[in-house]
């Protein structure tokens, strides 16, 4: 078996300068090993070196710098012209509230370096290695990988499809519209795990008797992995929709969804498993509903509005007005940021004259968007107040933080006396289950987090309020056996995620909630305006949760304006399940506008868990 052994080589990676761990393959192919990532490079005949690129993430262009760099052919431009094709895009286009992000996209083309797009059946270098390339579509829509026979052993280089024992760096980078139909971008969770799946075979296919991914540990018994990560996507994707809210939105679309990532064909509906839907009640009269809107009226006809979906929320409103069914607007809460809750409210506020009240962990993504890079964010900015518990005519209102379909989400609950409680939860329940179909929205997974929280404050709640999310016509009623239900499903699942990610077992502290949070760690603000500067560098946030049972230490890297990489243990034992911010000072002149900076924060103790972050200067907005 061939061993990687330590090279005393300067390598100009990631973490700096540091020791280098090399695998050679024959004479003229080797992988360096840095800080878990696997480069691969060569040289041909020319004696020109050449790396091997099996998708454009930044991460993979660590490593000393070579002439010329191959890469799957759809993913050529990430890599030869980043600024171009992609960043200068995400910030004229103000996409800051993208439904499936991109990690890691590169920010410069390596100096000096040819680009070389490559594409399924080219044989390269032919006089040397006699490398063969496939499309194996994945963590990236576009990735490839290579494979090499020496001395009778093939070898695949596979990217990012793999970690490991069998596992995956993240599930967040998997969300992607599904090839079945009304399965979207923002609702295809895990959606190109399908891909993932169908790439593994496809290299199983080669008999491969190694392979090297992108990260982690080279892998010597091929088949048994990928098998064993196969049976973990579908494990989870089988959990997920046990409890999916879709069934309610998309009932058509579940099946085929199930039967894509089964690999059963002819599964039926009933042999699906999932919770059985919740019981449906109807409105009390005085609880009128409109699109995403729901308006409580109280005796004397004043109007509570609850989130407004656009210009035709303030029409209806008018309308509302004008036949007497209300007779003033007195407030407006908003239960969270997506554009679809949030539309016109400046106007009716200009109108109405009313505040606007929001949960308080929701303010800041509603006062300042720049510093925030979530789905389907709003590109207004308001001034809201908060409130705990509000006396509003002959309703007691009572403001929770609901963090259920995204964390920034909070929810109503609205008693009046005699009759049943309602909770107004925005987006975060359906009667068949959980809205967690948005893995960009950071649904946190731990006991206290995320849906979790939300159904153990649902099952504490005194009378059971009926439920009501604003795309659901019906209040429903979540009972102990459906909370049961959920609950014991999400257990579930982040016991199949623990053993997903690499950095996840118990032993490392559970930290399931790294591969599902798509910013654990990031920049803010998300964006900065050059004219802010006022002509000083820029003095960025650098926010960490740790989703650990334990508290864990982490470095930032990154090159500064003289080209020199730095790397600095910034943070120190951020609690379990805590944050900590720390300033960050990346660059020492005035960026101008159009750059991007870009750190890596990696994790001190366990070396698998890292994440790129970045924010983009650019011009007020
Ligand atoms: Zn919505």
């Amino acid at each position: 078996m061939l061993r990687f052994f330590t090279l005393c080589c300067l390598f100009a990676a990631l973490g700096g300068l540091s020791l280098a761990e090399e695998l050679r393959l024959n004479d003229y192919l080797t992988v360096f090993q840095h800080s878990d990532h696997n480069i691969v490079q060569g040289h041909g005949t020319d004696e020109k070196t050449y790396q091997l690129l099996c998708d454009f993430r930044r991460d993979n262009l660590a490593g000393t710098p070579v002439e010329l760099y191959y890469i799957g052919k759809n993913e050529e431009q990430y890599v030869a012209d980043p600024l171009g094709f992609y960043w200068k895009q995400h910030a004229e286009k103000g996409r800051f509230s993208e439904e499936a992000g991109i990690s890691l996209i590169p920010v410069a083309k390596p100096e000096n370096a040819q680009i070389v797009g490559v594409a399924e059946r080219d044989i390269l270098v032919p006089q040397r290695s006699r490398i063969h390339v496939i499309d194996t579509p994945g963590m990236t829509r576009n990735s490839v990988s290579y494979y090499v026979d020496i001395d009778g052993k093939r070898t695949v280089f596979c990217g990012n499809l793999i970690y490991g024992d069998g596992q995956l760096v993240n599930l967040y980078d998997l969300q992607d519209a599904m090839p079945v139909p009304n399965v979207g971008l923002y609702h295809g969770y895990m959606a190109r795990g399908l891909k993932v799946i169908a790439s593994l075979e496809k290299i199983k296919a080669l008999k491969p008797d190694r392979l090297i991914p992108a990260r982690g540990p080279v892998i010597e018994n091929p088949n048994e992995v990928i098998d064993k990560l196969i049976g973990r996507l579908r494990a989870v994707y089988e959990n997920y929709l046990d409890t999916s809210a879709l069934w309610w939105y998309f009932p058509d679309s579940m099946t085929p969804a199930a039967r894509l990532f089964s690999g059963k064909a002819d599964i039926q509906p009933d042999e699906i498993r999932r919770m059985p839907q919740a019981k449906l009640y109807e409105k009390p009269p005085w609880f009128l509903e409109f699109a995403t809107t729901r308006i409580i009226v109280s005796e004397n006809k004043s109007a509570f509005v609850i989130d407004s979906v656009g210009k035709a929320t303030a029409e209806h409103l008018d309308k509302l007005i004008a036949d007497g069914t209300i007779c003033s607007v007195e407030g407006i809460y908003i239960t969270h940021y997506h554009w679809d809750h949030t539309g016109v409210i400046p106007a009716i506020v200009e109108k109405f004259q009313c505040p606007i009240y929001c949960d308080e962990n929701m303010g800041p993504i509603l006062e300042y968007r720049d510093n925030f890079h979530m789905p389907c964010r709003d590109s207004q900015e308001f001034k809201t107040q908060h409130f705990q518990t509000m006396k509003w005519h002959e309703f007691t209102l009572t403001s929770h933080f609901f963090p259920g379909q995204t964390l920034y989400h909070g929810a109503l609950h609205i008693a009046k006396e005699g009759e049943r409680p309602i909770f107004v939860i925005g987006d975060s329940f359906t009667p068949t289950g959980i809205d967690d179909y948005c893995l960009w929205n950071r649904n946190f997974p731990g006991d206290d987090e995320g849906y979790l929280f939300c159904l153990e404050k649902i099952r504490k709640m005194e009378p059971q309020p009926l439920l009501v999310n604003q795309h659901v016509s019906p209040p429903f009623e979540f009972d102990e056996e459906r909370i049961n239900y959920m609950v014991n499903a999400l257990k579930e699942r982040r016991k199949i995620l623990a053993t997903l990610f690499p950095y996840a077992s118990p032993e490392l502290g559970n930290g399931v909630g790294f591969g599902v949070d798509s910013i654990w760690a990031r920049l803010e603000p998300y964006y900065l305006s050059w004219e802010s500067l006022k002509g000083e560098p820029p003095e960025i946030r650098l926010i960490v949760r740790n989703h650990a049972d334990k508290p864990l230490s982490f470095f930032v890297d990154w090159i500064a304006d003289d080209g020199k990489q730095q790397s600095e243990l910034l943070f120190r034992d951020v609690p379990p399940h805590g944050e900590q911010t720390q300033k960050f000072r990346p660059l020492s002149r005035v960026p101008q506008p159009g750059t991007v900076i870009t750190a890596v924060v990696r994790c001190s103790e366990i070396p698998s868990l890292e994440i790129g972050v970045e924010t983009m200067v650019g011009h007020s907005r």
